[in-house]
Order: C-alpha cells, then structure tokens, then sequence
C-alpha cells in the first residue's frame, strides 16, 4: 500500500522545492492510512532520526499532525508560536528536554529507533483521543477550546504553579505558549464551563502590574525601611514615657522629665511594651505601614493601595466538555443569534426551576431529547461537518418553539423543555420539529426522540 503523501513527493518535479517535506523512510507499509502517526519534527537534525514503521516525519508546522517531536533544546518562544498556528486543539508532544515542564507529554533521553518507537507507541491512545476532537477555529474562541480540550485529553484540571521567573508569579504550565492564559480561564470561569478552586491571593505593584513584590515595614513618615523596635520605660513618679533611649545616662535610667533616677524596675518603673523607632529620620510611631517594593520596576506600592490578585485552578465542568466535542464555545457569537440555545448549566438550573414550579402548581411539563445518529452523520459529512450540522439542528428546534421553551444543545443531541405541555401536546410539538427538520437539514438525519414528562425528567438531568 503506498501513501497519498508518498505518492505526492515522488510526483513532485526534483527542481521544484516542496514546502511538505513527507520523508517516509519507514520500511513497512502495512499499517493502514489511519494507523500512520505524523510527526512534526522541530529539529535542524531531524535526518538523524531513525527510521519507524508507522511513522512519518513532517518539517512543515502548517501540515497537518498528530505529534510534535522536539529532539534536541529549541527555543521555547518558536514552540510558543507553533501550538499558536496548529489547528490541533491539543498536540501530543515529545520532548528531549525539561523546558516544556508539563507541556510535554513524555520526556525522551533516547531517541533510537526502539526507545523512540516505544515512545510514540505510549503516546497513541492520547494522540488518538485528541484526533477525535474537531481542529481549532480561527478566531477568538481558538484559545480557550485549546485549553479546554488540553485539560479534557489529558483528563487533568487546569492548574496553576508558582513561578517565580514571570512577572505573574503564578503559570498554568499545562497552558504553555498561551498569552494572558488567567483572563481567558476567568472567562471560561464566569460563562460556567469551568469550576474555580481557590489557589492563591497575590499583590500587585500599582506601577507595573508584576507580582515579584518584596513586602517589608516601613516608617510612617519617611518610608524608610531602616527601623528598630525600642521598649518604651515609665516612670511611676512622674508619669512620663518613653522610649528606653531617651533616659540612659550611662549605666543609669534617669528620667528627662523630672531629672530622678530610676533605680528599681517594678518600684519606681516599668516596661509597658515597645514602639518602633526610623533609624533614619528618628520618629517613633506604634505601627509602622506595610510596602511593597516590586522586584520590577523598583517602584513602592503602599499596602493600602496595593491591589491583588486570585488565583485558581479550574476544572472541567459538562458545558466545557460538550464545546470541545462540538468545536465551539456557546457564548460566541452564534449565541447571540440564538438566544434561546442556552448552556447546558443554564438548561439545567431552568429546568430544575420548572420542574419545582410544574410540582407545587400541579402543571403539566415536559422535556425532549433529540438525538443525532453521529456514526451515521460522520460517513456523509466527516467529522468536522457534524458540529455545524447539530448547530443547524438546534437552530430550526429554536425556531419551532415557543418563547417559553427551554433549548440546549449538545454536540450530539437537543435537549428542550416545554412548559405547561402535557405528554400529547409534546408528542405533537416534536412531530412539528421533526417535519422542519426534514425540510431544513441537509443531509438526511437520523434522529432518536426520547420524550420526558414530569419526575421522568430528573432522568434526562441525570445523563447530561
Ligand atoms: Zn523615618
Ligand atoms: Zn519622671
Ligand atoms: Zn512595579
């Protein structure tokens, strides 16, 4: 069996240099098309690489790849800027160094034919189960279905670290390459696609922004950090107060206001505490103010006006699951088109809200599950073709709805919740969907209808 690939660079006239360089050395061709990892290789050695069956190395990052090979130590910002044009939401990658921290999927010392081979063999079932997800959009929604997919495919949360060589003080090394990776998390956070755990509050300068803050005392009035703490003595006799300093006259304390000496402590004095005292312009004050100094720009940030930040680690919750099965954040702007196709949270909470209102009034409910037949879909549309024929899907449900209905879509399925319908009047109302789906959407679907009333819809909650 030759490869398509194969067959292209051997087309290719010698003159003319191809920008795909498919160096399919390997000796056994009897793996199938879909069993062939591609591998692109971030190496200026990338012909040292041993020979593998199965295997075929790429030097172009705008093809397309199942796994990325890093042999030797490569820049971290030209990595950066490869995972940044990949339509792969989530690369595989093998490194030969620490530099990617968890970013990398398998850290690699040997890279002979049997240990490389071994290695990329670990790493299949992950690099197929990234394979099943839809590319990446262009577009705003690029980043956050990366991270979304990187945390989903590699079944971990997305969590932070300290690090004190960034500004930030804190990274989410999972998220390597991506810029401003706390606002897009936050964000995600807010929509309801992810769960904030609480990891660590952290000050910020007001000149600069960073977090690599030194906090230290400093004196009220000059701000110098040149303090020390004296005890204050008083004297019983006359009253007076002050700090130790102030009465030494040699071995002896002698008092400044009334000239006696101070002979016996607990008789004629005593130490009622301390106050601290600026080495630098010599006030006394009994709380000196908290600074920062950033490590920055060198700057002080008074600790009254020092702003902070909070840090999380996020984990996936269903909606972040059915938009990177489905290719799509649900708050870009299709949602906006249609407001009524809610998250699946929101769907959730609403029905739960009319399931209690449907209990305590004695109304009828009901709720649908449309269901797609993917397997099915995927021969006539691929797989990238089914995300926008679901959203096709959910589009005419919407539109055969009352303004009460309650729709969301997963990346398979459309769930709705009807209102004040009772069991023949949601019979009806999904035959009337059906009949719109099939003078809308093309290709022909095969849909399995499940119709949920009353308690029974705690069991449709129960399986989203
Ligand atoms: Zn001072
Ligand atoms: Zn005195
Ligand atoms: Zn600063």
């Amino acid at each position: 069996m030759i490869n398509l690939a194969q067959q292209i660079s051997g087309l290719a006239p010698a003159t003319e240099a191809a920008p795909v360089l498919s160096l399919l050395r390997g000796t056994a061709f009897s793996a199938t098309r879909d069993e062939r990892t591609r591998c692109l290789v971030v190496s200026s050695l990338w012909q040292a690489l041993p020979d593998i069956a199965g295997v075929n190395y790429e030097l172009d990052p705008r093809a397309e790849y199942d796994l990325i090979l890093l042999p030797d130590d490569v820049e971290l910002s030209e990595i950066g800027r490869l995972l940044g044009q990949t339509t792969n939401p989530a690369p595989v990658i093998i490194s030969g160094s620490q530099a990617l921290g968890l970013r990398a999927d398998l850290v690699l010392s040997d890279w002979s034919a049997p240990s490389l081979s071994a290695a990329i063999l670990s790493v299949r079932p992950l690099v197929r189960r990234v394979s099943e997800l839809p590319r990446l959009p262009l577009g705003p929604d690029r980043n956050g279905l990366s991270a979304l997919a990187l945390a989903y495919t590699r079944d971990c949360s997305l969590a932070p670290v300290i690090r004190p060589d960034e500004r930030a003080v804190v990274a989410y090394p999972i998220l390597f390459g991506f810029s401003n990776a706390r606002n897009m998390l936050e964000e995600l956070a807010d929509a309801g696609m992810l769960r904030r755990r609480f990891f660590e509050r952290l000050h910020i300068c007001q000149h600069c922004d960073s977090s690599r803050l030194h906090a230290r005392e400093v004196c009220v009035k000059c701000r110098s950090s040149h303090l020390a703490e004296q005890p204050l003595v008083h004297h019983y006799a006359c009253g007076y107060q002050s700090v130790q300093s102030a009465f030494e006259a040699g071995d002896s304390y002698v008092c400044p206001k009334c000239r006696k000496e101070l002979r016996h402590y607990g008789v004629d004095y005593d130490k009622p505490g301390g106050v601290m005292c600026c080495r630098s312009c010599g006030d006394t004050m009994t709380e000196p103010e908290v600074e920062f100094l950033c490590l920055d720009c060198r700057q002080s940030t008074s600790g009254d006006h020092a702003g902070f930040r909070d840090w999380y680690e996020y984990d996936l919750l269903p909606d972040s699951i059915v938009a990177v099965k489905g290719g799509k954040l649900p708050f870009s702007a299709s949602v906006d088109d249609v407001p009524r196709g809610r998250t699946l949270r929101d769907f959730t909470l609403l029905v739960r809200h009319s399931l209690s209102v449907a209990k305590s009034t004695g109304r009828p409910l009901c709720a649908a599950k449309l269901t797609v037949d993917t397997t099915d879909l995927v021969t006539k549309v691929g797989q990238r073709g089914v995300s926008s024929v679901c959203e096709l899907l959910r589009d005419v449900v919407v539109q055969n709805l009352r303004e009460h209905d309650i729709v969301a879509a997963l990346h398979d399925a459309v769930l709705v919740c009807m209102p004040e319908t009772d069991d023949a009047a949601a019979k009806v109302a999904v035959a009337q969907i059906q009949h719109a789906i099939i003078a809308t959407v093309r290709p022909k679907l095969n849909i399995g209808v499940e119709i949920f009333s009353g308690v029974h819809i705690n069991q449709l909650l129960m399986t989203v």
